[in-house]
């Protein structure tokens, strides 16, 4: 049950493309539509080196997870890496100042967006799904932190109305992109989750999909549905090199958006 809506199955499913040189899957379309626009989920990397990005999941020795981050900004070609502890809440920042450089830790927070050129923005994620928000006309770009608590606390929501104060941009302007996360079929949570994101609420656990409830809440807030699209791509089942915290790994990929210097 659960895995599917009469407008979720409206959305089109995309399968992102493994780019060796970020070790990253990208959307292909996106790539071809917007070549200034950077953007991708990172994945494992090799084995025997695991590129864990993750800062606050004490996986990887710091020191290590610091390489990775340099290294993701020469590859990426971008300036200034904007990332920061996530508290699965709905706060949203808004990067607007330039001259900094390398690997910037800003307040806890579980999404950014800017208009900052060769600024990439980053979330962790390991079975959450990163909501990547992209409008064409006026550049402004955005990566969201979206497990089941931040997506009952309003991430969507309030990440949407940061585009509209910030920047004027409304909901049909924006292009969406619900990126690799657990699926349906992997993802068993209790009634209380249910509960909370305010669906009918089963006698016991049963399976949910995230990504469905994500993009019935788009549609419903505004977003077209020919400007949404949701990844094929499971953190388990479908062998995508990605970490899965469910299924026991401490490491972190990073979903990370920015605009091309
Ligand atoms: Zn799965």
């Amino acid at each position: 049950m659960n895995t599917e809506s009469p407008i979720s199955a409206k959305v089109r499913t995309i399968r992102e493309k493994h780019e060796e040189e970020i070790s990253a899957l990208v959307h292909a379309d996106w790539a071809a539509a917007f070549p200034w626009l950077l953007q991708g989920t990172t994945t494992r990397g090799a084995p025997g080196h695991e590129f864990d990005l993750g800062l606050f999941s004490e996986g990887t020795p710091p020191e290590a997870v610091q390489a990775h981050w340099r290294q993701l900004l020469t590859v990426t070609k971008m300036q200034v890496a904007i990332h920061s502890p996530q508290v699965h809440e709905a706060d949203v920042q808004i990067y607007k100042t330039g001259k900094t450089s390398g690997l910037q830790i800003m307040e806890a927070c579980d999404g950014h967006i800017t208009s900052q050129i060769a600024v990439l923005l980053a979330v962790t994620t390991a079975d959450c799904v990163p909501i990547f928000l992209v409008e064409p006309q006026a550049r402004v770009v955005g990566v969201l932190h979206a497990g089941w608590r931040g997506v009952a606390a309003g991430i969507l929501e309030q990440g949407l109305a940061a585009m509209f104060q910030e920047f004027g941009i409304r909901e049909k302007q924006l292009h969406v992109h619900l990126g690799p996360a657990i699926c349906g079929d992997c993802y068993q949570v209790g009634p209380e989750v249910f509960e909370a994101l305010k669906l009918t609420v089963p006698s016991g656990p049963r399976p949910l999909d995230l990504r469905t409830v994500l993009a019935d809440r788009g549609s419903a807030l505004g977003v077209d549905l020919d400007r949404m699209s949701r990844s094929a791509h499971c953190t388990i089942c479908t062998q995508s090199g990605l970490f899965s915290h469910r299924d026991g790994d401490r490491a972190r990929h990073v979903a990370f958006v920015g605009i091309r210097a």
